[in-house]
């Protein structure tokens, strides 16, 4: 196999430390493998590039199709994008993989049996971004979830789990309540599922299901998560492993990822040689399994779990021992790299080897073709803004229907019905959701029955700050959800 060229980020506060540290080990075991070193974060924020990145760095990327990637200082103040977000959604790296599994008693952990690996959907949900002030008092977030989107995550975690021999995927949603996005999600998560009938797929409410593996992790396997829940419960788990320094993660496309520790830049123990390397070491780890060098994999992986094993830490886990009373060695970022490299080749006799035999190449996602799906326009939300009473606005609506074929269903405010037949204990804001259909309900309308209802409503004085059209699909199945109470 031709020699490996690899896009490193040295990144900021303890990262160079740990990257140096990271890839002596990793030469030092074997690695095919030329580093291609590229600026990234603080720096490149602060000489003006506010997404952190400059054209060469990308440039690399694309080029290498691999970043191997140190954690970066995010410059306080506004302006500044994420660039951890930007890296992500550019190049389509869909998913988070983040194994969380401790080490007890050589990283004391209060969940010893603890072994789950949690793929995040990584490019969508609240995350997109899509944000608007509505009106003084009410502001939106847009949580977008999709189709192909949720294709390509539940196709990643089965082939996850066929690769690695894991047995069973927990999807954790939030679909009785959100049941048009996260319904989607879990829909789509058993659909794929019936394609790999020897992997067990459950599903949990998010709320419950995470009480449950925080209670009891040992009884999970992997879990699968639309991406704000994952951003919470992979630093969660992270955690409960013991220490965020030893928690390694990827992110990964269709044709390029990344590897990087969960934890940050930690700048207050920056250039003192004391960070662990340990979790961006262990990201190097999922990287050379998937850049087709497993056995520098298991020879780095054993080797870690050796040293560990033999004591051999740096100060966040030297202070867990000593509290535990347990016999351990502290030593510094480099002094713990020189012990891995001496272990290379050795294996853990407590902690179970790992074996890595086969490079693992996800396969890439086959997604299905819904575009030419048929949906019905049968109505439209026009929002509105107004400080008067509901039913001063809902008569108002209602009189302006006159001679249209169009009908008011009901105003709910913040999702809650509040006409007609409102309560009056209900709060209410400034902000209306004017919920409109045909006539004759269920039948269709257009989109000029609806700029025709915007400028009556417009010329009577409300103004209207957005819509929303509702469609329905041919077998009469409703595209929205009902207002509370509708
Ligand atoms: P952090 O993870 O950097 O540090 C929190 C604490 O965890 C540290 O003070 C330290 O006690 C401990 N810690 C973290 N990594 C460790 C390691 N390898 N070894 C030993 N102890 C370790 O979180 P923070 O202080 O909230 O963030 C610092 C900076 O990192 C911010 O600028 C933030 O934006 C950035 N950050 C970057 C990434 C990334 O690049 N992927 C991720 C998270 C945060």
């Amino acid at each position: 196999m031709a020699k490996q060229t690899i896009t490193v980020a040295r990144g900021d506060g303890i990262g160079p430390e740990i990257m140096d540290a990271s890839t002596r080990i990793l030469d030092a075991a074997g690695a095919d493998v030329e580093w291609e070193h590229i600026e990234v974060g603080e720096q490149v924020y602060l000489a003006g590039n506010s997404s952190g990145i400059a054209q060469e760095a990308w440039d690399s990327i694309k080029k290498n199709k691999v970043l191997f990637k140190a954690p970066i200082t995010t410059p306080q103040g506004g302006g500044y994008k994420s660039l951890n977000v930007t890296i992500r959604k550019t190049l389509g790296l869909y998913a988070n993989v983040r194994p969380a599994i401790a080490y007890d008693p050589f990283v004391p952990s209060r969940f010893p049996g603890m072994n789950v690996v949690t793929i995040r959907e990584n490019e969508e949900d609240l995350y997109a971004g899509i944000e608007h002030q509505q009106t003084p008092e009410v502001t939106q977030c847009l949580k977008i979830i999709t189709r192909p989107g949720c294709e390509k995550i539940c196709q990643y975690a089965f082939e996850y789990a066929k690769a690695y021999g894991r047995k069973r995927i927990t999807c954790m949603i939030k679909d009785n309540i959100m049941k048009i996005t996260d319904g989607l999600f879990v829909k789509v998560f058993y659909e794929t599922a019936k394609n790999y009938p020897e992997i067990q797929a459950d599903d949990w409410i998010i709320d419950i299901g995470m009480a449950k593996l925080v209670d009891a992790p040992e009884d999970f396997d992997m879990v699968l998560m639309p991406n704000l829940y994952g951003d919470v419960a992979t630093d969660i788990l992270g955690l409960m492993t013991g220490s965020v320094g030893i928690a390694p993660g990827a992110n990964v496309g269709s044709d390029i990822a990344m590897y990087e520790a969960i934890h940050g830049s930690a700048p207050r123990h920056a250039g003192q040689n004391k960070a662990n390397p340990s979790g961006l070491l262990l990201s190097g780890v999922m990287m050379m399994v998937q850049v087709g060098q497993p056995e520098v994999a298991e020879k780095v992986h054993n080797a870690w779990l050796k040293t560990i094993e033999d004591g051999i830490v740096t100060y966040d886990l030297a202070r867990k021992l000593k509290a535990q009373g347990r016999a351990h060695r502290e030593v510094g970022t480099k002094e713990f790299a020189d012990a891995v490299i001496e272990r290379l080749g050795q294996k853990p006799s407590t902690l179970e080897p790992v074996k890595y035999d086969k490079a693992i190449q996800i396969k890439k996602p086959v997604l299905s073709n819904v575009r030419d799906t048929k949906m019905n326009l049968i109505g439209c939300d026009i929002f509105t803004k107004d400080d008067c009473d509901s039913k001063v606005i809902g008569d108002k609506l209602v009189e302006l229907t006159e001679g249209t074929n169009i009908a008011l269903k009901m105003i709910s405010n913040r999702g809650q019905k509040v006409y007609p037949n409102g309560h009056p204990e209900t709060f209410l804001t400034d902000h209306w959701r004017c919920r409109f259909y045909n006539k004759t309900q269920g039948d269709v309308i257009t989109n000029g029955d609806i700029t025709n209802m915007m400028n009556k409503i417009d010329a009577a004085g409300i103004e209207v700050i957005k819509t929303e059209n509702l469609y329905a699909f041919e077998d009469g199945e409703r595209a929205y959800s009902l207002g509370q109470g509708e």
